[in-house]
């Protein structure tokens, strides 16, 4: 049997955290915490693709290293009572379950069908919805009929086309992996799992075309998709965003597909929709945009429990909470510094991000695009003339239509 280990870590020093983040003045002012709604479960620390731009094994953070490779059952069942804890604890009517790796698929399918049964019945009458992000390098029959049976959708990351994607997401002798991937989703969407597909993930690469690109994704009619940033930091910027120069490629590249897309409609691209809903006033339901309160929790393969994900890019400490399922709720990760500064909406932010005219709607960008040695999270996206362009540039192209859906809605 496998015993569980705590992990330990911090959370950041003082010089991060805005000045707003007086814990007990905030609560004596009635502010409280937002309640984790998402839960991510590293269910496997491997993986069988060894993409160059990893967060997970590529970036600052190698913890992967030390942790087992495949989430043990006890850490499984400790993570669902917790979840059934948090809802109980706060009186939630639905949770959202992502099964996560390295690559979740390597996992034991029992183990996943353990992950997902227990969660469902810890939750009690609280609806959970379960997803799987993969590299679709292992959607074979007998692991889609396992998930259709337990009815978790399938999300599944895709760069492009054929040379897009074997640019980067190369298997670990070194030959692309498209093909692989592709045959995948033709079973994915065949009509016996078509309703189990939940889209398609592409990192950008700026050397794509970016319409090629978005009808490379189409071609496999994804009821939605989404387009990242490469991860980077003002201390490791990502590539093409030099902080000192002008320029902005990013949104130049996704404002092309937002021509594409605009006029047809169809598909739901995330990044869009959401830069669309912020703009009629409405709130973000992910962490990339806005600044509605954090709201995911991640417990990796061995039981710690650790921030968004996202931070792996910026230190080898940064997700972590010095927390573990086996001893500690998700009340106590909500107490932390960085969930509080997280959940703090505009007040959380710098200074000129306050000050934008956009920070309701860009809300500094994804948190880990802050970082900056010395000033921590308190900074602009490393992305930030490439937000601002962007919003800019949607704005502009749809400010007709939304001042005629403002009217409508009254
Ligand atoms: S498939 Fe995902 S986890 Fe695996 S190497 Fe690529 S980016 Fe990392
Ligand atoms: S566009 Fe730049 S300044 Fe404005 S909120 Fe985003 S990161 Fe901050």
């Amino acid at each position: 049997m496998t015993t569980m280990t705590t992990g330990v870590g911090r959370g950041g020093p003082d010089a991060e955290w805005p000045a707003s983040l007086d814990v007990p003045a905030l609560r004596a002012a009635g502010w409280r915490p937002s309640p984790f709604r998402e839960f991510v479960l590293k269910v496997h620390a491997r993986c069988d693709l060894a993409c160059d731009y990893c967060y997970v094994f590529a970036m600052a953070d190698q913890g992967w290293r030390d942790r087992p490779a495949q989430m043990p059952r006890e850490v499984v069942d400790a993570a669902a009572a917790r979840i059934g804890e948090h809802v109980r604890a706060h009186g939630l009517d639905a949770v959202r379950l992502v099964l996560h790796g390295g690559e979740p698929l390597l996992a034991d399918t029992a183990l996943l069908a353990r992950a997902v049964r227990a969660v469902r019945a810890a939750a009690g009458g609280a609806a959970v919805e379960v997803a799987v992000q993969t590299n679709g390098t292992r959607l074979d029959e007998e692991r889609l009929a396992a998930l259709a049976g337990l009815d978790v959708r399938v999300g599944v990351s895709l760069d492009g086309d054929a040379a897009a994607q074997d640019r980067h997401r190369r298997l670990a002798g070194g030959r692309g992996s498209h093909a692989r991937v592709a045959a995948g989703l033709g079973r994915l969407t065949a009509p016996r799992f078509r309703h189990l597909f939940a889209g398609l993930l592409c990192t950008i690469d700026l050397r794509n075309d970016p319409v090629a690109t978005y009808e490379a994704l189409l071609a496999f009619a994804p009821p939605r998709m989404d387009f990242l940033l490469p991860h980077g930091t003002w201390d490791a910027p990502p590539p093409g965003r030099d902080p000192a120069a002008a320029g902005t490629p990013y949104a130049g590249w996704l404002l092309r597909i937002f021509d594409a897309w605009y006029p047809a409609g169809g598909v739901e691209i995330r990044l869009f929709a959401e830069i669309l809903q912020l703009l009629l006033g409405g709130r973000a339901s992910s962490e990339l945009l806005g600044v509605a309160p954090i709201g995911v929790a991640v417990v990796e393969t061995d039981g710690s429990i650790e921030h968004s994900d996202l931070l792996k890019a910026v230190s080898a400490t940064a997700p972590a909470t010095g927390l573990h399922v086996a001893r500690d709720s998700f009340d106590a990760v909500l107490a932390m510094p960085m969930t509080v500064a997280r959940q703090l909406g505009v007040d959380g932010l710098c200074d000129r991000c306050r000050a934008c005219r956009w920070a309701r709607v860009c809300g500094g960008g994804l948190y880990a695009h802050r970082y900056r040695s010395g000033t921590g999270y308190l900074n602009p996206s490393v992305y930030c003339p490439d937000l601002l362009a962007l919003i800019d540039g949607i704005h502009a192209r749809v400010a007709p239509d939304l001042a005629f859906l403002r009217r409508e809605s009254g």
